[in-house]
């Protein structure tokens, strides 16, 4: 197993489709537990850890309103999706013995505790990984842009954005066999090439917080942990 990591406190972001396995749609619970068990082996490193899941397995408001529903309606369905999956990834991360916080943009306190800043350091300090839940709270926006607010108010080291491939491409690297992995990438260059490394508002955020954002594959077994001590590929976006 990888040793240690200079990282004392990130921020986890991973699309609600990480949560479906080969289903196409909604919450696969043998790959949450494969995905919890990565994030649990990041926690014994000692490690502060905090979650953003999207919701896209189970609803997007872009679909939605595609469909001819009212967006802003259809964008609280979208961050309701974002709560099951976050109660989901919580029942995994629990069943490891890891204490876990759901903390919600929207109020459903039966449910998940309201967002309050400095409740949210305090779990944090006391090795609680911290899933933030419905997104911003508002409509217009993405899970990423949630990301990077949250991590920004944690004041996170780093954003940790788990995907299906290793790192930023100049081109997309299932389709291309010449496809180019960057080792690392500048925001200014993310938002004037489009690489859909995060929408451009989450992209800007990170960038005026001076956030780095780490692209890495979450399909490698022990990527997460490997990532963190500095093995295996990536990509680093920075300024
Ligand atoms: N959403 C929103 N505001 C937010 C975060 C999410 O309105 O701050 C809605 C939006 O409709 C989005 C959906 O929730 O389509 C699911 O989130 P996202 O698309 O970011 O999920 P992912 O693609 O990461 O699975």
């Amino acid at each position: 197993a990888s040793g240690q990591t200079t990282f004392r406190r990130v921020l986890l972001k991973i699309s609600g489709e990480a949560l479906m396995g080969d289903q196409g749609f909604g919450l696969h619970p043998p790959t949450v537990e494969r995905i919890a068990r990565e994030v649990a082996s990041v926690q014994e490193m000692g490690v502060e850890i905090c979650m953003v899941i999207g919701g896209g397995n189970i609803f997007r408001g872009l679909q939605g309103s595609a469909q001819g529903m009212e967006r802003t309606t259809a964008d609280y369905m979208g961050m309701l999706a974002t709560v099951m999956n976050a109660l989901a990834m919580q029942s995994s991360l629990e069943g490891l013995g890891i204490h876990t916080r759901v903390i919600s943009a929207i109020r459903m306190d039966e449910v998940a505790e309201p967002y309050i800043r400095r409740r949210a350091v305090r779990h944090l300090e006391k090795k609680r990984i911290c899933i933030f839940a419905a997104g911003t709270g508002n409509p217009y926006f993405t899970t990423d842009t949630a990301a990077t607010l949250r991590a920004s108010e944690m004041a996170c080291e780093a954003i940790f954005k788990g995907t299906k491939v290793d790192g930023v491409y100049d081109k997309d690297p299932k389709k291309f066999e010449d496809a180019k992995r960057f080792e690392t990438v500048t925001y200014d260059e993310v938002l004037q090439k489009h690489l859909g490394v995060m929408d451009a508002s989450a992209i800007a955020l990170a960038r005026d917080n001076n956030l780095p954002i780490i692209v890495f594959s979450l399909d490698e077994p022990g990527g997460f942990r490997g990532i963190l001590a500095g093995e295996g590929t990536s990509t680093t976006v920075h300024g």
